[in-house]
């Protein structure tokens, strides 16, 4: 890797990936999410107009799933990095888990929401989601009954699209991880960070479908290869002062 002093700003995009050796499932491994459920109803607003009840249920079991669940040794890796590295570290997630704060993680922007929150469809209200919604439950705000989870379904827009592209556009360096490179906005960042001049690593179990806009490519699993990533980034500035 070039040379690196310590200070440079790095922006992360983690995927479901990062989770999988939580236990958590994929979306588009083989029997990933995706193979059991269909996308449609589950994870859209039209689904959830046509069935509010069975979308409740599919989030209900996935907060139940990611409560049980705890960070692993990939998570941990990007706290030593954010506690250790001196310039700016940021982690976008497209993960509705919150296995990033839980290992120590701060400042994550969760682009596609979060299965901790709730939302008011009606006012815009959010408030920490209960272990099981459903579509009679009342805004503590409007007290309409339109609540829904706090997650960006397809055709919906990410959330903090400004902030992260502001972010990307001042990145030294840009890493993805775990993630399939198929869901658009978050597949086209790196491309995005390479035009704005910043190095783009992928760290995946398999080459991505956006692999071709990275200029090195680390695979295996993430509870493995994101640690030595880690060790290799912050030993770097110190191999530099040594000599
Ligand atoms: P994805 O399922 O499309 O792709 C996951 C990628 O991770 C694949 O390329 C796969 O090869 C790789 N992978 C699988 N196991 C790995 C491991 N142990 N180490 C390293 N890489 C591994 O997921 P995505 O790209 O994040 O897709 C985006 C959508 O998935 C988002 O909308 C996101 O909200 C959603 N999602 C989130 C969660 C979660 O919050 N934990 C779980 C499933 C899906």
């Amino acid at each position: 890797m070039q040379e690196l002093t310590g200070a440079e700003t790095i922006v992360i995009l983690t995927g479901a990936g990062i989770s999988a050796e939580s236990g958590l499932g994929t979306f588009r491994d083989k029997d990933g999410l995706w193979t059991r459920y269909d996308l449609s109803k589950v994870a859209t607003p039209e689904g959830f107009a046509e069935n509010p009840w069975a979308v409740h249920d599919f989030y209900n079991a996935r907060r139940a799933n990611a409560r049980a669940a705890a960070p692993n040794a990939a998570h941990a890796a990007l706290v030593r990095l954010q506690r250790g590295w001196q310039g700016r570290v940021l982690i976008v997630t497209q993960n509705v888990d919150d296995l990033h704060e839980r290992a120590g993680s701060t400042g994550v922007i969760h682009m596609h929401g979060t299965l901790e929150g709730a939302l008011c469809a009606e006012c815009g209200h959010r408030w920490p989601a209960p272990a099981a919604m459903s579509p009679g439950d009342d805004c503590p705000m409007c007290h309409r009954q339109e609540t829904r989870p706090d997650i960006v379904w397809f055709g919906e827009m990410p959330y903090r699209m400004e902030e992260i592209g502001a972010a990307l556009a001042g990145a030294d360096l840009f890493v993805a991880i775990g993630t399939s490179g198929t869901v658009y906005p978050a597949a086209g960042f790196a491309a995005e960070a390479a035009r704005a001049g910043a190095l783009c690593i992928e760290i995946n179990a398999e080459a991505s479908a956006a692999a071709g806009d990275f200029a090195r490519r680390v695979i295996g699993p993430a509870s493995r290869a994101v640690p030595d990533f880690v060790a290799e980034l912050l030993d770097q500035p110190k191999r530099k002062d040594a000599r």
